[in-house]
């Protein structure tokens, strides 16, 4: 196995070498239910814990457990989980430290979908997300009470694209023993949230780290650097004995293996009993993705900065957002957090509105149109219409998207390429 904290060979060694019978190089897919046990005894030990092996794919299975082995080494962790999708990276964050009745504090900055999930399916199953404005990390402290079980944030939200301060805010939580829950998805590479202080950080693999447009999926990375059992009444799910598993307390059953209690009770309880495995192909497909992602985000980012200034320089354009061009705290927050470049999303607003962002998102010819970041491919699409449409006007307003903001994920094609596509729609809509 490689040693190293180099992200590009992390993405090619981590977690892998080679098969021990075939001697198979790329990673096997292993499209398989079930495995089978060695004898009575090893199915016993398997089942009760006192001992780590594939039983069902809906649990663990080979070809996934290489992925999340090298998402956590990516993200300087303890041991990952992958599910089938970001959502559901999210939901198990959030689930795996609420019951009715406990609430989270999370930043207003979010993706539409967990928005969403925050705003009202969690509050049907009795869970409250309390949104604040990140802009003053003692908004997190002053929502907090004894029922909050845990911090939420984006590391590089869109569409407001504001680096959430994550050192200051983990810090602030650390002191009252609450644990900052990182989404990393639009940062990958340039950010290690767990190393500013998170305990937690997920990504939505759909994004940077497949890279291709394949396969939907998150991973949910355990930085085993918060102590669960400080404040034990704050986490009832991790230190009161389970039924559901002859009482076992988490905290206590699994110290031998490390400090791995909050994605260990994950796996175990909620990937048990809800389901939402990441399948082996789509692990397979994640995995090549992963194994470029480094050099893809050199690429994403010195594409973003030019586009950028492209764009601020264009007389049709009214403003554009992205961190390169902030000042203030704004560019002090993406400064202190992210590393080789400022991400690969953008957005700006046309001067002639809302009707002329769509004429040129209708008249672009290299870009897709589609509800997806994080392709290699240079992606567009309108907010306020697609991805944040099922948020009201005032939600839309808070979560930083208005009527003529088209948001870009810039691709790794020629800067040529993307700036003449770019040059002809504003062109066009004109
Ligand atoms: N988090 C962020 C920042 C996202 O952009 C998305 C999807 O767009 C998700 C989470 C949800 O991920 P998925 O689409 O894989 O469920």
């Amino acid at each position: 196995m490689v040693d190293s904290t180099n992200p590009e060979t992390i993405a090619l060694h981590a977690g892998w070498r080679a098969d021990p019978t075939t001697g198979s190089v790329a990673v096997p897919i292993h499209q398989t239910t079930s495995f089978q046990f060695q004898d009575t005894g090893h199915a016993a030990r398997l089942f009760g814990l006192a001992e780590m092996g594939n039983i069902y794919t809906r649990i663990m299975n080979p070809t996934v457990d290489v992925l999340e082995k090298r998402v956590t080494a990516l993200e300087g962790g303890v041991a990952g989980l992958a599910l089938g999708s970001g959502q559901a990276a999210t939901t198990f964050c959030v689930l795996n430290l609420c019951e009715a009745g406990d609430n989270i504090v999370s930043s207003t900055d979010l993706y539409g979908g967990t928005w969403n999930l925050f705003a009202n399916t969690l509050k049907s199953f009795g869970v409250e997300v309390r949104f604040v404005d990140p802009a003053d990390p003692q908004n997190f402290v002053n929502a907090t009470d004894d029922r909050t079980r845990c911090w939420y944030a984006e590391t590089l939200p869109n569409p407001k694209l504001r680096v959430f301060p994550i050192a200051e805010v983990a810090a602030l939580g650390r002191k009252i023993g609450v644990p900052l829950i990182m989404d990393n998805t639009a940062a990958p590479v340039l950010c290690k949230p767990l190393a500013l202080g998170a305990a937690v950080v997920m990504h939505s693999t759909t994004k940077w780290i497949g890279g291709h447009g394949t396969s939907i999926g998150g991973v949910v990375v355990d930085g085993g650097n918060f102590d669960w059992e400080a404040n034990a009444a704050r986490f009832p799910t991790l230190n009161k004995p389970d039924a559901s598993y002859h009482g076992a307390v988490w905290t206590q059953a699994v110290k031998p293996l490390g400090p791995i209690a909050y994605i260990i009770r994950m796996r175990v309880i909620l990937l048990r009993d809800l389901g939402a495995p990441m399948a082996p192909m789509n692990a397979f497909l994640t995995l090549q993705g992963l194994e470029t992602l480094p050099l893809r985000m050199e690429r994403h980012c010195a594409n973003a900065i030019k586009v950028a200034s492209f764009l601020a320089s264009h007389p049709a354009v009214a403003s554009v957002t992205h961190p390169s061009l902030m000042t203030g705290e704004a560019k002090r927050r993406a400064d202190a957090a992210l590393k080789g470049g400022y991400g690969s999303l953008m957005g700006f607003e046309l001067k002639a509105g809302a009707e002329a962002g769509k004429k040129f998102i209708e008249a672009l010819k290299m870009f897709y149109h589609v509800a997806n970041i994080g392709d290699a491919r240079s992606l567009a699409i309108h907010p306020a219409t697609t991805t944040h449409s099922q948020l009201n006007a005032e939600e839309q307003a808070a979560s930083g998207v208005s009527p003529g903001y088209v948001r870009l994920s810039i691709g790794i094609e020629h800067i040529d390429d993307i700036l003449a596509d770019l040059s002809q729609a504003l062109d066009a809509a004109a």
